[in-house]
């Protein structure tokens, strides 16, 4: 919203629920069925013949199907129906990356009622493997194994997930749980915009945090990366690659990466931008915002000048350590005195009932650093994120 209005751009939010962001007046929302994109589509382009839209955005991966098919009934720029589904499906994205000789873990589809034992039995197993849902995000519900007990024990988890009515309502879910081989490595994640099929590399970021497991929470994203560059150009081949292979061919991308044996390897591409607010880490030519070059793509405005701004930044997404009732953050202020730390925003109100992973799929919010090197970015991260006491009773 802030990247319109900087824009001059009038915007009409779609979303489940009318009151979804408090400040709009009834006219500035739309009241869009997202679990079933055809019904959503034909909300957007009812309200589209008394008011016409220049562009249809999806913002996160709820939406990304409805706006492609919202846009594509609209005539306006997308990506197609059936390239944000093959995005959306690991199943399908595996095959996609597979088929154009990406390096792709070996990987099976069960349904979530399968024996965990029989699985097993059948010898395709390799440990240590993910097993995850086949269209869950925000790493909920991943979980690594590494041997016939932890995997029993993790597939029980990940069918529990799967099937808690809060994740997947009754009738809307796939049910699938895919398992794949586990890719070690360090991970980066890519972000991209597509115009007319041209894929430009906006960012890399760098996780300086390991995650081998068992669960896969994000923590700090750093850029520039400080890898060597020619990893940087395997990297931008690659999202390339895995790009072409969905058939995404506009709008924002946010890929993600292992480097693993050989080179990158990819672990997923997303027809959208980074997640929460991470977002506001990148700051292009004379101060844009991603946003600001997204919705510039999306209504086929000219895009000024936009490398990004040569300072480090980075963003922690502030883990939830424990489940319970969100008590209060203490040492916010002392986090954000920390040398380099320009923002602080805890996103879960007080008296919440917060989850952790792998059964949540939020964050407590989110902390943001800017400095001369990534490596400063990434103490300062640190040292407030030290400094922040969450309590959870
Ligand atoms: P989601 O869409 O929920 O984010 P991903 O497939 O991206 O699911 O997995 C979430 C995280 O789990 C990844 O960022 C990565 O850290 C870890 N992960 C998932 N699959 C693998 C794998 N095959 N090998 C290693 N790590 C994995």
């Amino acid at each position: 919203m802030a990247a319109a209005e900087r824009l001059g751009v009038d915007v009409v939010v779609g979303s489940e629920r009318r009151n979804a962001l408090e400040s709009l007046s009834d006219s500035g929302t739309l009241q869009v069925d997202l679990g079933d994109p055809a019904r959503g589509a034909a909300t957007i382009v009812e309200y589209a013949r008394e008011r016409p839209l220049d562009a249809v955005v999806g913002v996160d991966d709820g939406s990304t199907l409805v706006a492609s098919a919202a846009a594509a009934a609209l005539e306006l720029p997308h990506n197609e129906f059936e390239a944000v589904q093959a995005s959306r499906d690991k199943s399908v994205a595996r095959a996609r990356f597979a088929a154009a000789g990406l390096p792709t873990p070996r990987h099976i589809v069960v349904e979530a009622d399968a024996d965990p034992r029989a699985i097993l039995g059948a010898g395709e197993v390799r440990f240590p493997c993910v097993i995850k849902p086949i269209d869950l995000s925000s790493s909920q519900g991943v979980i690594r194994a590494d041997d016939p007990e932890s995997f029993e024990i993790a597939f029980e988890r990940v069918v529990t997930i799967v099937r808690s009515p809060a994740v997947c309502p009754p009738g809307t879910a796939t049910q699938q749980i895919i398992i794949e081989g586990f890719i070690p490595g360090p991970e980066v994640a890519v972000e991209g915009l597509i115009r007319g099929g041209e894929l430009e590399i906006l960012a890399i970021f760098d996780k300086p945090d390991r995650l081998d497991g068992p669960f896969f929470e994000e923590t700090i994203y750093v850029t520039p990366s400080r890898l060597a560059p020619e990893t940087l150009d395997s990297l931008e081949t690659a999202t390339r690659a895995a790009v072409g292979a969905l058939g995404l061919t506009e709008g924002a991308i946010h890929a993600e990466f292992r480097l693993g044996v050989g080179g990158p390897w990819v672990l997923e591409v997303a027809a959208r931008s980074i997640g929460g607010l991470c977002a506001r880490t990148l700051r292009f030519g004379a101060g844009l915002m991603l946003e600001e070059l997204i919705l510039r793509g999306a209504a086929s405005m000219a895009l000024p000048s936009h490398d990004r701004v040569d300072t480090a930044a980075g963003v922690m997404m502030l883990p939830i350590p424990r489940a319970g009732v969100l008590d209060e953050v203490r040492g916010i202020a002392e986090a954000r005195a920390v040398p380099g730390i320009d923002g602080l925003e805890i996103t879960i109100r007080g008296g919440a009932t917060v989850v952790p992973l792998p059964e949540g799929d939020r964050y407590l919010g989110f902390l943001f650093a800017r400095g001369d090197t990534p490596a400063t970015v990434e103490t300062a991260l640190r040292v407030a994120h030290a400094r922040l006491d969450v309590v959870i009773t």
